[in-house]
């Protein structure tokens, strides 16, 4: 499905949440990596699906009411057998009963599990005065503790990109920090400037956020991806 498909079914089901899934599509045509990922809607859909991308495996609920889906129970990471996929399909169905009782639930995203990089945030919010605002950030508790972001008005130029990762405080830790890999800050850049250019095309988009990117020395790739559309 494309971008204007996957609009217009959002639509016709009157929800402006898009889920990971359709995020990930979304971003893939915007030129930005993101892990090889399929639906499944039954416990045997998801042990295929993993056969099929390959494990050790992420399984994630899929539903358009679950906005922060590791809060809820809904994210089992590095599954490294058919039988542990089997149980988190279970476990993340059960936990969804618990303590999501009342959302819309479509099945889980099966998903390659990354290799660990640095985690990065690129986002798009639109403010009232300014319109389309980028974000960009370290991921994980230095966004939300430290709220270590640095923020340009849509559309970027390669300056503005350049600045806005070199700007802020946790820059050495890309460069590399300890024995770290650093991450390649060019290959970041690129993805600013993509999302920048495909959202300013895109008026119907009110949020993008992708939260967290990887990003490796020869390499990035978005791992978690959420859309909202204006309503
Ligand atoms: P949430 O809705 O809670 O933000 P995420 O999809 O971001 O859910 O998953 C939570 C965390 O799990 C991520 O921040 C990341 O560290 C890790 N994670 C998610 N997907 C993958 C993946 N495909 N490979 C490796 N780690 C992942
Ligand atoms: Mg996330």
């Amino acid at each position: 499905m494309g971008y204007k498909q996957i609009v217009a079914a959002a639509k016709k089901e009157g929800r402006t949440a898009l889920t990971e899934i359709e995020s990930k599509e979304i971003l893939k045509e915007a030129g930005i990596a993101t892990t090889d990922i399929r639906l499944a809607r039954t416990r045997d859909e998801a042990v295929s699906a993993a056969r099929e991308v390959g494990l050790p495996v992420v399984v994630k609920v899929v539903s358009p009411d679950v906005l922060h889906k590791s809060d809820s129970g809904g994210v089992k990471l590095n599954l490294r057998t058919e039988k542990a996929v089997g149980k988190a399909f279970d476990d993340i169905m059960a936990a969804m009963k618990k303590n999501q009782p009342k959302a819309r639930i479509i099945g889980v995203a099966v998903q390659k599990m990354a290799r660990p990089g640095v985690e990065v945030i690129i986002g798009m919010s639109k403010d009232p005065q300014f319109g389309p605002v980028l974000m960009f950030g370290l991921g994980g508790v230095l966004v939300e503790v430290l709220k270590d972001v640095s923020f340009r008005i849509v559309p970027l130029v390669e300056r503005d990109a350049r600045e806005m990762i070199r700007e802020i405080k946790g820059y050495p830790i890309l460069e590399g920090y300890r024995g770290q890999e650093p991450a390649n800050t060019g290959i970041l850049e690129d993805y600013l400037l993509k999302v920048s250019k495909f959202v300013d095309k895109r008026p119907e988009i009110k949020e993008l956020d992708i939260n967290p990117v990887f990003a490796y020395k020869d390499g990035a790739v978005a791992v978690d991806a959420r859309v909202i559309l204006e309503s």
